[in-house]
């Protein structure tokens, strides 16, 4: 028998690969759409502050990458640096600079942070209003009990995705390999509230491949290249690749060994080019979302969950 993602002529069906880039391109435009609207009706400019401290060669390219895209979307796009060595008091009296900053409606401190701060204290310094990626424990704490939040930007792109996929999760088995408290454990949250059955994984979980084994839709998330096997992968499943693993001077590649997993899955996000363009999406409509809710005007419907 012909295995579930090889054409006849043994090629893969290329149908069966996400494309996260077309997705999140589609959300960007839609986020666009209602920044123009939101200009026009109320005067109201989005902006976003993204805030870099230190040099760290990657986090310059998300950076730039996100100020691009704000841009494009027709929202105000700012930036603030500091440098490596900056304290933890000077960062807290940046945030708290811009949570009064009216022009500001979303803010973004671009982590890994240096090593003397404390990334937890100068997450919870943020207006929970504002905070576009969702790590605040006000509103991890909201989704934890289904209360409105904003949502972390890549467990929210993994649910957009999957949405479109599969529509209706209801009652379907998913497996999420990864507890951190910015991936792992808000995917789960989510995917709850699709009704499915979660299972969350991790480094002491027993027999891994067997756990999987049972998904309908896998969420890697370890930050391990290639972990996952093909075989460890249902056939017909859907799975979900969030990890980034460089490897050698330049590949970068996922936790899901792609072409294996290719062959059992029904749909396989690519790396690069799967969750990555979602999670920058999703931190715009984040964005447009806080400057609503900021202002009591009520979301557009093409943003809501
Ligand atoms: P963390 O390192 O914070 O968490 C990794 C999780 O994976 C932990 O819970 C850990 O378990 C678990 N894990 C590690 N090794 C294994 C293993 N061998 N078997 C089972 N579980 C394991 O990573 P993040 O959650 O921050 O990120 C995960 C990946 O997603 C990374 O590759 C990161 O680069 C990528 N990422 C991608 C984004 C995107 O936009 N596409 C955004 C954010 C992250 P334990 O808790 O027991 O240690």
């Amino acid at each position: 028998m012909r295995a579930h993602n090889i054409t006849a002529n043994g090629a893969i069906d290329m149908s069966s690969i996400i494309d996260g880039k077309a997705h999140a391109a589609r959300l960007r435009e839609r986020v666009g759409e209602a920044a123009a609207a939101l200009a026009e009706k109320h005067g109201v400019t989005p902006g976003l502050t993204a805030v870099l401290v230190g040099d760290d060669p990657a986090s310059e390219v998300y950076v730039r990458s996100k100020g691009k895209q704000t841009r494009a979307a027709g929202m105000a796009s700012f930036e603030r640096r500091l440098p490596a060595q900056t304290g933890e008091e000077d960062l807290l009296k940046l945030v708290g600079e811009l949570n009064n900053d009216d022009a500001v409606d979303g803010i973004l401190v671009q982590l890994p942070l240096p090593k003397q701060i404390r990334a937890e204290r100068v997450i919870n310094a943020i207006n929970p209003q504002k905070d576009v990626d969702g790590f605040h424990i006000e509103n991890a704490g909201a989704l934890a009990v289904g209360a409105d939040a904003l949502l972390p930007c890549t467990p929210f792109g993994c649910i957009l995705l999957l949405k479109e996929k599969i529509g209706d999760m209801s009652g379907m088995h998913a497996v999420v390999v990864g507890r951190s408290n910015i991936v792992g454990k808000p995917v789960a949250m989510l995917l709850l509230r699709e009704h499915c059955t979660v299972t969350i994984a991790h480094s002491r979980t027993r027999d891994l491949p067997e756990v999987c084994r049972r998904a309908d839709i896998l969420i890697a998330a370890a930050g391990r290249a290639e972990m996952i096997k093909g075989d460890w992968i249902k056939p017909g499943a859907v799975v979900i690749d969030v990890g980034i693993n460089r490897v050698g001077d330049k590949k970068l590649v996922g936790d899901v060994e792609f072409d294996a997993a290719m062959k059992n899955a029904a749909a396989v996000t690519p790396v690069p080019g799967g969750v990555g363009p979602m999670t920058i999406a999703c931190l715009l409509r984040n964005t447009l979302v806080a400057a609503c809710r900021r202002r009591g005007i009520s979301v557009p419907e093409s943003l809501r969950e």
